[in-house]
């Protein structure tokens, strides 16, 4: 079967064709610049490619509520040209195929749940720390939505009493984007984060901070394992950090298997950063399925 999968980002729009068994056999990349530009090199990387479905797993917010007016649209999102675009409604039509559609980051969860190292449980959170920070959630083996979709990435944060970067999110300053995300380790600093690979104290504050959020996730959704991802996480040395700082911080407070053994509990994306687009074909075999 094929099926066909879009992981749709503020830089970048990712294009694979798949099967329903996670295998990509053929993958571009475009950049994101208006939906006048960019929309049509999509479409003509999906046309004629016989795919069944498209998954996509857009950057938001985006309204995933079936029983909307504006189900499948891109809403208030700060990339202008894309607000109140309609996804779903615009690929469903010049393909003619189901479109599945969900955040990028619930795309990312999806991966790692049906092939990754969530396999088998049933309930995980993914978190990518890179340009934003986002967080999908899967709760019984569905991905949540609720009133809209979890923005956990926005979740309000203990400032350190040393930090003196103010944060950067237009919203709320001391939040998880605000005070974690990439650009905030580049205004903090005032280098690339790349580039401060040896600066020890630069990663102490961020594992601080992830481990702050990582509390919060736990005591409120309670996952079987939490999942890291971004550009970010890109820096080893932080996952160790952050496990030493969650342990810390949430004191012994609860005590189940999974915490025991907090290697296992918090860890790195698995599937090669390859998890967003191997979800996104998972959400197109998904709508497929329920179409049928
Ligand atoms: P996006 O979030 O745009 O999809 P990424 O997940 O690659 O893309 O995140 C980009 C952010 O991650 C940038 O802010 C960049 O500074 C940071 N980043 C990328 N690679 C690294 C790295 N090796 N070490 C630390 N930070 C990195
Ligand atoms: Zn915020």
């Amino acid at each position: 079967m094929k099926l066909g999968a879009l992981e749709a980002g503020g830089t970048k729009m990712v294009c694979a064709i798949g099967n329903e068994n996670g295998e990509i056999m053929e993958q571009v990349s475009i950049p994101t610049e208006t939906p006048e530009i960019t929309v049509p090199k999509l479409l003509s990387f999906f046309k004629g490619k016989e795919i069944e479905a498209l998954g996509i797993g857009c950057f938001g917010p985006i309204d995933v509520n079936r029983d909307s007016e504006t189900y499948g649209y891109i809403t208030t999102t700060p990339k202008l040209a894309w607000q109140n675009f309609d996804m779903v409604g615009t690929f469903r039509k010049e393909l003619g195929v189901p479109v599945g559609f969900d955040t990028d980051v619930n795309g990312s969860a999806l991966g790692e749940y049906t092939w990754g190292i969530a396999k088998g449980l049933h309930s995980c959170i993914y978190i990518t720390i890179g340009t934003g920070v986002g967080v999908g959630v899967i709760v019984d083996g569905k991905l949540l939505h609720g009133m809209l979709h979890p923005e956990g990435g926005h979740i309000l944060l203990s400032k350190l009493p040393n930090d003196t970067y103010e944060g950067f999110c237009p919203f709320h300053k001391n939040c998880m984007e605000g005070l974690a995300a990439g650009p905030a380790i580049e205004g903090r600093w005032g280098k690339k984060a790349i580039d401060l690979a040896d600066r020890p104290e630069v990663w102490e504050m961020e594992a601080e901070y992830i481990a702050q959020a990582l509390v919060d996730y736990t005591v409120l959704v309670s996952p079987q394992r939490i999942i890291l991802g971004g550009g970010v996480m890109h820096q080893t040395q932080l996952l160790k950090l952050v496990r030493e700082k969650f342990k810390t911080l949430l004191n012994g407070y609860i005590k189940t298997k999974e915490l025991e053994d907090l290697d296992s509990y918090i860890v790195v994306q698995s599937l090669d950063d390859k998890q967003g687009i191997m979800g996104a074909l998972k959400l197109g075999l998904l709508e497929l399925e329920r179409q049928s």
